[in-house]
C-alpha cells in the first residue's frame, strides 16, 4: 500500500469510529469539524494538541460502550469531567489526534446525607450545581471550593487531587467510594464493594488493600461516580487576612503556621502570595514598565509595590467551629502572626458592614468622606488598596465554599483581553499560564531554599518570581508558581516552556517533588521514579492491555 491509500484507509477507519460513537451518544454529541476540535483543544500552555474528536456521553452505559469500542478499534480515549484543568493541560491529550471524551452531561447529584454529611455525585456536577444546589434546599452542609472556575467539576479536582481552602480542602483526602468503568469496560466500585456494604461513602479505607489511589492522578480507569464528604455548616466562621511587607519574614511565618496546625489551632488551607501572584490578582500587566526590558526590574516592583500598596506576602484562611473554640484560635493565630506584619478577622457581621462600605466607596472615591461607616471599617483595611477590599466578600465566599471567578481572573493578566465579567476561560480566550506545584516540608528554611532555588531561574528566563505557598497538611507546604506569559508573543511562549522545564528538573533534583503534574511535565515523570514506575507499569499493562486510556499520563507504557 502506498502512503496515500494508507491515508485514506486510516481516514475510512475514523469515519467509521465516528459513525459508530455517534450510534452510542447520538450525531450532535459526537464533534468532529476542524473548528470545533480546535475550540476543544486550545489550552493555556504554550503548545497544543489538537484531537481527532469530542465525544459527550450521558451515561455510564454510553461511556463503558465507548471504551469497548475503543478496544476493539483500537483508538485512544482521554477523559474530562468537566476540561477545566487550565494551567496545567486543559482538555489536552499527551498525543496528537487523541479522542476527548467530556463528562459533563453526567451530572446527577445522585445522594445526599445530610446526617452523614455527603454528596454522591457524577463527573459533570460543578461547583456552581454543587454549592447552589446545597443552598436550595437549604441543606446545613458546606463544600469545599478551589479558587478556579465555578464551571470545574468537583469530582474531576478531586480525582485530580486539588486542594481548596477550608478543613475539607484536600479534595481526595474528602472523597471516599468511586465507582470506575476500567479500561477493558468493567465497572467496579472501591471501598470493598461489599455486596451489603453500607459504608460505601463514609468508610474511605474499604476492606483489603486500598483502591481507590489507583484511579487518581493516574490512567486506569475512568472514574463515574464518587462520594465527597462536607462539612457540617459551622457555627462561626471567621476570615483571617494576613500581610507583611518584609520579605524576610517567610521563614518564620512558615515555621508558625506548621505549629498552629500541628497543634490545630489553624485547620484550614492557608493560602500565602508574592507581591506578584497579588498584582495579578489586583491589575493589568504593566507591559509599559518594563523599559525595554523582557521582565520589570526589581526597582520598577518595588515602586509598583508602594504604590499599590502590595504587601511582598498576603495570606488568607479561615477559623471554622463553635463560636467560642473559633475565638480562642483567632486570638491565638493574631498572637503569633501580628509578631511579623498585620492581621485583620473579619465574621459575617464585619463582612457585612465591608459590603456597605465597598457599596458606597465604589460611588463615593473619597473615603475620608465617609463618615460613620469610614470610621468603623477604614482602621480594619486602610492598608489595602481599594482593588483588595474590593475582592474581599468574594474571597470570604471561596473560604465559606461559594466558588466565584475574583482568583482565576488573573489568568487574563498578561492578555490582551480582559477577563469578561462572567464566564472566564482562559484556554479559549488565549491566555498563557502555567502552573507548577512542587511540595516543600513545612519548615522556615525549606521555603527559603526553594525560593533561593526558583528566584534566579524566573530571571534568566526573563520572567518575574509568581508563587503561592499553601499549607497542605501541618507537616508540607506546596508552592503554586505561575508562569504568565503573553500567547501572542512567540519568543515568551518559548521562554515560558523552557523556564517551566528548568523550574521542573531543579526543583525535582532539590527534592521538591510536584503535588500533581501539568501536562509539560508528564514525559519525564516516570523515568525518575524508575522502581516504583516498573510497578505501576505492570499493573497498567495487565488493566489496560491495548494501552487504550490516557497513554503516558503519569503511568507511562513505555517504561520497562
Ligand atoms: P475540571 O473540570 O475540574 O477542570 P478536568 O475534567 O479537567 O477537571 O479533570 C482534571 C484532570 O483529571 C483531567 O486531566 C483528567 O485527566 C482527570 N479526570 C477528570 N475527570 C476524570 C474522570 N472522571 N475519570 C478519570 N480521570 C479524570
Amino acid at each position: 500500500m502506498n502512503t496515500q491509500d494508507t491515508a485514506m484507509t486510516s481516514i475510512g477507519k475514523m469515519q467509521n469510529i465516528q459513525n459508530l460513537l455517534s450510534k452510542i451518544v447520538g450525531p450532535e454529541f459526537v464533534l468532529t469539524s476542524l473548528e470545533e476540535r480546535e475550540k476543544h483543544s486550545k489550552v493555556t500552555l504554550p503548545y497544543k494538541k489538537v484531537c481527532s474528536v469530542v465525544v459527550y456521553p450521558a451515561s455510564v452505559e454510553e461511556v463503558q460502550k465507548i471504551i469497548l469500542l475503543a478496544n476493539e478499534f483500537n483508538f485512544k480515549i482521554w477523559p474530562f469531567s468537566r476540561g477545566n484543568n487550565w494551567g496545567y493541560g486543559t482538555k489536552n491529550s499527551l498525543e496528537e489526534d487523541s479522542i476527548i471524551i467530556i463528562l459533563e452531561r453526567m451530572n446527577k447529584i445522585i445522594e445526599v446525607n445530610e446526617e452523614l454529611a455527603y454528596v454522591v455525585v457524577e463527573p459533570g456536577v460543578s461547583q456552581k450545581q454543587l454549592n447552589d444546589y446545597l443552598k436550595e434546599k437549604k441543606l446545613k452542609l458546606w463544600m469545599d471550593c478551589t479558587d478556579s472556575t465555578p464551571n470545574g467539576s468537583v469530582l474531576g479536582n478531586a480525582v485530580e487531587r486539588g486542594y481548596g481552602y477550608t478543613p475539607y480542602g484536600d479534595h481526595f483526602g474528602h472523597l471516599c467510594g468511586m465507582e470506575v468503568i476500567l479500561p477493558t469496560g468493567e465497572i467496579i466500585k472501591t471501598g470493598g464493594e461489599h455486596a451489603k456494604a453500607k459504608t460505601w461513602n463514609t468508610h474511605k479505607w474499604g476492606s483489603g488493600p486500598y483502591l481507590e489511589g489507583l484511579f487518581s492522578q493516574s490512567n486506569m480507569g475512568v472514574v463515574v461516580k464518587a462520594g465527597i464528604w462536607l462539612m457540617p455548616e459551622p457555627e462561626h466562621f471567621v476570615l483571617f487576612n494576613f500581610e507583611t511587607y518584609d520579605d524576610t519574614q517567610l521563614p518564620k511565618i512558615i515555621d508558625s503556621l506548621r505549629e498552629m496546625s500541628l497543634k490545630k489551632i489553624i485547620q484550614c488551607h492557608t493560602h500565602m502570595v508574592n507581591d506578584f501572584q497579588m498584582l495579578s490578582v489586583l491589575s493589568r500587566y504593566p507591559y509599559e514598565l518594563r523599559k525595554g526590558k523582557k521582565y520589570l526590574s526589581d526597582d520598577t516592583l518595588s515602586e509598583l509595590k508602594t504604590k499599590l500598596k502590595i504587601p511582598s506576602w498576603s495570606m488568607i484562611g479561615g477559623v471554622y467551629g463553635q463560636k467560642a473554640v473559633v475565638e480562642i484560635n483567632c486570638a491565638l493565630i493574631k498572637k503569633e502572626l501580628s509578631k511579623y506584619g498585620d492581621i485583620l478577622f473579619l465574621d459575617d457581621k464585619k463582612m457585612s458592614f465591608s459590603k456597605k462600605f465597598i457599596k458606597i466607596s465604589q460611588k463615593n472615591k473619597n473615603i475620608e468622606d465617609i463618615t460613620l461607616l469610614g470610621k468603623i471599617i477604614k482602621p480594619l483595611i486602610s492598608t489595602k488598596p481599594m482593588k483588595a477590599i474590593h475582592l474581599l466578600p468574594e474571597v470570604f465566599d471561596i473560604l465559606k465554599g461559594i466558588p466565584n471567578e475574583s482568583i482565576i481572573s488573573s489568568s487574563y493578566f498578561k492578555s490582551s483581553k480582559l477577563p469578561p465579567a462572567s464566564g472566564c476561560n482562559p484556554a479559549e480566550d488565549g491566555c498563557g499560564l502555567m502552573w507548577l506545584a512542587p511540595t516543600i516540608s513545612a519548615k522556615g528554611s525549606e521555603a527559603q531554599r526553594i525560593l533561593d532555588v526558583v528566584k534566579p531561574i524566573y530571571r534568566e528566563y526573563g520572567f518575574e518570581f509568581s508563587g503561592c505557598f499553601t499549607l497542605m497538611n501541618s507537616r508540607t507546604f506546596f508552592v503554586l508558581m505561575g508562569i504568565f506569559f503573553n500567547q501572542e508573543d512567540s519568543d515568551e511562549r518559548e521562554r515560558a516552556l523552557y523556564l517551566y522545564k528548568a523550574l521542573e528538573s531543579k526543583t525535582k533534583k532539590e527534592g521538591f517533588i510536584q503535588y500533581r503534574l501539568g501536562n509539560a511535565a508528564m514525559e519525564q515523570f516516570m523515568v525518575e521514579f524508575p522502581e516504583a514506575g516498573k510497578f505501576l507499569n505492570k499493573i497498567k499493562t495487565i488493566v489496560d492491555p491495548k494501552n487504550i486510556l490516557a497513554p503516558s499520563k503519569y503511568i507511562n507504557n513505555k517504561l520497562k
